[in-house]
């Protein structure tokens, strides 16, 4: 029996075992609703508190900023729905954001410009990074909000995120990042990076699926995209996912303790695996070996399809990815990799390794073994799939 090699940590991750620790006394004992007074609900109202002033913590955010959701899709759509209404009542219609968007910040995009907004997407270099500059020369008098993602979840290109804080600060715009990708691996201090919002979502830093924040900075909040019964301080209303966000805080709180060590040991493992597969003939790296998060590889292939290469990679038990877990299944070739100009043949033959804190040495060499057979094999027409 072949090991389980799990190598889509940018699709999701394991639960840590002190984030499931922390979960599991609210699962089974605590059960009270945190804005119950006796002292069930005394006992939740504490654990969300507690894990609201760690979050904070790790961001450099006070715990007053943070407000809790229920995935970073409802953050990224609550960034941008609800502060589009909001400003639109002072005679704001635009926003500006890039073309390598999550879906959750392109599809909400695409839903105001059905309600009339102007929304600016701009584009990236072949890297994938946008340029402050290009953000500056958008901004016009009726923006609202420049939303721009701190690291890609397909190639992990890193953005110039404190540049463009600093431009919308001074413009007195709105920055909104999508820092699902970097929470947890990259030092976020929202303070120095002049940041006015932030997503964050656990299940991509080892908490629980189904839990998320948005950070906003004090003196504004987007409009409500839930109403109801007032929790968040009346902005996000729906009772609190008490032992989710007590695990969200304990896996963020871990991953922040270890996180240069951690950096260190995934950038060394993906680059051990980058090497490897680099040497296969006819194969392209996507994306900014300079500005790139640690455990993420996005590599292209000629003459292969990227969806046969993870059916025979998934026969060598190997989990990866091709273009997002969101697109894959659509024939469409990843809208990141397009932008960023790789060839319609070769974006289509894309496969992203993206590693977490449980892989091992052993199994970044499995990988480039598993990947450069495949790769022969599917070239040479010995496909699994048909025989
Ligand atoms: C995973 C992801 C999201 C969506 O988060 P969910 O919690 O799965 O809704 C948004 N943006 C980026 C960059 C992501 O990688």
């Amino acid at each position: 029996m072949k090991k389980f090699i799990y190598a889509d940590n940018a699709a999701t991750t394991k639960l840590s075992d002190r984030a499931l620790d922390a979960m599991m006394p609210y699962l089974r004992d605590h059960y009270g609703n945190p804005s119950s007074i006796y002292s069930a609900g005394r006992e939740a109202h504490r654990a969300v508190e507690d894990a609201r002033r760690k979050i904070a913590a790790a961001i450099h955010a006070p715990a007053g900023d943070i407000y809790f959701t229920s995935c970073g899709t409802e953050s990224d759509n609550w960034a941008l729905k609800g502060t589009a209404r909001r400003l639109k009542k002072e005679g704001k219609n635009h926003i500006i954001t890039t073309v390598i968007e999550h879906h959750a910040i392109l599809h909400a995009a695409k839903s105001l410009e059905e309600d009339g907004f102007d929304v600016t997407y701009l584009p990236v270099d072949t890297k994938g990074r946008v340029s402050a500059e290009a953000v500056r020369e958008a901004i016009r008098p009726q923006t609202a909000l420049v939303s721009v993602m701190y690291a890609n979840n397909e190639i992990g290109t890193v953005q110039p995120v404190a540049e463009i804080g600093e431009i919308c600060r001074r413009e007195g715009i709105l920055f909104h990042t999508d820092a699902v990708q970097a929470a947890g691996i990259l030092p976020i201090d929202v303070k120095e990076q002049k940041i006015d919002m932030l997503s964050m979502s656990a299940h991509k830093f080892n908490g629980p699926k189904g839990t998320g924040v948005l950070y906003c900075r004090k003196g504004f909040c987007p409009d409500n995209l839930l109403d109801g019964g007032a929790q968040e301080r009346g902005h996000r209303s729906g009772t609190e996912n008490v032992a989710y966000i007590a695990g969200m805080a304990a896996a963020l709180e871990e991953a922040c303790l270890t996180m240069e060590e951690k950096a260190a040991r995934l950038a060394s493992l993906r680059d051990r695996i980058q090497e490897g597969i680099l040497a296969i003939p006819g194969t392209y790296l996507n994306g900014d070996e300079e500005n790139r998060l640690p455990g993420i590889l996005n590599v292209s292939f000629e003459k292969i399809d990227g969806e046969a290469l993870l059916f025979e990679l998934d026969l060598k038990g190997i989990a990866a990815s091709s273009g997002s877990a969101c697109t894959s299944g659509s024939v469409d070739p990843s809208h990141v990799l397009l932008a960023a100009g790789v060839p319609y043949q070769l974006a289509h033959g894309s496969l992203r390794i993206s590693l977490g804190r449980y892989n091992t040495e052993e199994e970044a060499d499995q990988i480039v073994k598993g990947v450069t057979e495949a790769v022969e094999d599917l070239r040479a027409g010995r496909v699994s799939r048909n025989g």
